[in-house]
């Protein structure tokens, strides 16, 4: 790669100026800037088009930063979430400081993919022993559509040298601040590492702060009114963090565990939690310390979405009409049948705690009672409720779960664990609820025809994943959190509540299309090829697996990939 002195961007700018757009073109090169390199990677058609993708590279050693710092990957993948989100504030002072427009249409954009609450693994900001690379979005300036050089100068001589001064230079960042964040990050994960020696599913530390600002607005609640989290005395239990620091809170053990409680007494809020324990939280979130085990799944009804060949029979066998469970498909499925289908897909992936709440199931597949029984003849009723797999699931297959159920006590005959939330409040009342079990023993009669069969794992059609759509071959692309277009068809993810980033999503839509490029036809399951495209992606990273450098990805679960496959109308099964 040849690499031109900065004054060479200079020259050609002044070259170029007052011509039209086409020739911004006659930048894309590399630019030593002394402290970093400057690349553009992508230079956009049009003032109007996505903005260019432009990458600095900054040596370590010039920035600062000595290795002792992010030692682990934990404080790696923290350092490298605190920069970007560091660069992103240095950009809002810089663009504060403008005196007005640069220009038509997205002339003079300034942007960095540096996340929301979560700390995902991100291709903004990547660290290796070496340097720090920092990819980020332009908009190269144009007055109607001829080129502003005088802009494109100030962004990339003056603004850009500030914003990498500010947030890249070790010496000119918050010493403490950057301790805390990569110390938060580290034992969070060193939690998570504690829970299965503990034989714990997930835990909630003292004090945390659960709830959300609103459905829309992912921020810790403030205010008088807040309750922060106090574990009931009978499940508290200590966690031990880095520096010989020690943590207490709320282990839920491994098994069924119940959350029981008034309406409105935080039943969701502690399970929306839990499900978001699967990834570490920023400094000030208030879920700093929450983490379950990497393979908790939140499991919800969605009527209307594709199911293809899963074998549902463990919840539903016997249809009308002799329909086929054991290879269930179809366009439209209702409450139940989708409810049933994301636990076996969840399970065929491997997951290890699925996670439910009564507000998004399907309550036929949730509970059947003793009168429903005695109306409605078992031979007539399709379902076999979850209240008689639950068990079966822990006992045989090692998976616990957590749901949220204030409407039915049937559940505690099958319950290890019964937290009732009280005013915000968690209480341990297991006790209790197996006292009032066996004072006023459930009639109904257990409904399980036949042992519950682990599904066998699938195996895609490679035809299912043709991405062309009018003369592209590839048209891949995100829509928003929860929507992918890839080829001729949409994905619809809103079930995923998992999926926290649109960068998420995006790699998601990318991941797509390699698992069928390059893993389908290696392995012989679905689980098997997207285990070993996640193996790969550990190792060398997002970039792996797209086709050109861009810095707008986001590390998702093997979870939600699988889920969006499972959900593309175009898949077919072998
Ligand atoms: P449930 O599922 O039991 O009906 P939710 O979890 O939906 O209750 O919580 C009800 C309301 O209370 C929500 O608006 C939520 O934000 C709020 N809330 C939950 N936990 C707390 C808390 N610890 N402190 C203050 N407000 C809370
Ligand atoms: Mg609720």
């Amino acid at each position: 790669m040849k690499i031109f002195p900065k004054q060479e961007l200079e020259a050609k700018l002044r070259r170029i100026n007052g011509r039209g757009y086409k020739a911004y073109k006659e930048i894309q090169a590399c630019y030593d800037f002394g402290l970093y390199l400057l690349h553009f990677d992508h230079i956009q058609g049009d003032p109007f088009a996505s903005p260019s993708r432009v990458c600095i590279e900054i040596s370590r050693e010039k920035a600062g930063f000595s290795g002792s710092l992010d030692y682990n990957p934990a404080r790696r993948l923290a350092l490298e979430d605190y920069l970007a989100r560091k660069f992103a504030q240095a950009i809002q002072k810089v663009k504060k400081s403008r005196s007005g427009s640069m220009g038509s249409g997205k002339s003079g954009l300034i942007e960095i993919d540096a996340g929301g609450q979560e700390v995902l693994k991100r291709t903004a900001l990547v660290i290796n022993d070496k340097k720090i690379e920092v990819r980020f979005f332009v908009g190269l300036p144009a007055l109607g559509r001829t080129i502003a050089s005088k802009f494109a100068q100030q962004i990339f001589f003056q603004e850009i040298p500030e914003i990498v001064k500010q947030s890249l230079l070790f010496q000119n960042l918050n010493p403490e601040e950057l301790g805390k964040h990569l110390e938060v990050v580290e034992d969070w994960h060193l939690i998570q590492s504690q829970l299965k020696e503990k034989n714990l599913v997930a835990f909630v530390a003292q004090g945390s702060v659960l709830p959300r600002r609103s459905g829309v607005d992912d921020r810790p609640l403030t205010g008088a009114g807040v309750v922060k989290f106090e574990s009931p005395p009978s499940l508290k239990i200590e966690m031990e963090l880095s520096q010989g620091k020690k943590i207490f809170g709320m282990g839920i053990p491994k098994g069924v565990t119940l959350i029981v409680g008034g309406g409105f007494h935080g039943k969701s809020t502690l399970l929306e939690a839990l499900s978001r324990g699967i990834y570490p939280h920023i400094p000030g979130d208030g879920r700093e310390y929450v983490a379950s085990l990497a393979g908790t799944v939140k499991i919800r009804a969605e009527d209307g979405r594709r199911i293809e060949k899963v074998d549902i029979s463990a919840f539903i066998s016997g249809l009308p009409f002799g329909k086929d469970t054991k290879k269930f498909s179809t366009d439209n499925a209702s409450g139940s049948t989708s409810q049933s289908a994301n636990i076996i897909e969840a399970l065929e992936m491997g997951a290890e705690v699925l996670l439910l709440d009564e507000d998004t199931s399907a309550t036929n597949f949730m509970i059947r009672d003793q009168r429903m029984q005695r109306l409605v003849a078992k031979e007539k009723e399709p379902i076999t409720p979850f209240i008689d797999r639950v068990r079966e699931l822990y006992e045989r297959f090692g998976v616990s779960t957590i749901l949220v159920m204030g409407g039915s006590g049937d559940y505690f005959d099958v319950a290890d664990t019964v937290i009732q939330m009280d005013e915000y409040r968690p209480r341990d009342v297991s006790q209790k609820a197996k006292e009032i079990a066996s004072q006023l023993p459930s009639q109904r009669l257990k409904e399980t025809p036949e042992p519950f069969s682990f599904p066998a794992p699938r195996q895609p059609q490679r035809a299912s994943f043709d991405a062309s759509r009018g003369k592209r071959e590839v048209k891949i692309s995100a829509k928003g959190l929860k929507q992918i277009l890839y080829g001729k068809t949409t994905i619809d993810l809103s079930a995923l509540e998992q999926l926290v980033s649109t960068s998420q999503t995006r790699a998601v839509a990318q991941l797509i299309y390699f698992y069928s490029q390059r893993y389908l036809e290696r392995y012989s399951s679905l689980p098997q090829g997207i285990d070993a495209l996640f193996q790969d992606l550990e190792k060398f990273g997002l970039d792996f697996a797209v086709p050109y450098r861009t810095g707008d990805l986001a590390m998702p679960r093997k979870f939600e990939l699988a889920g969006a496959i499972n959900r593309m109308r175009t898949l077919r099964i072998k």
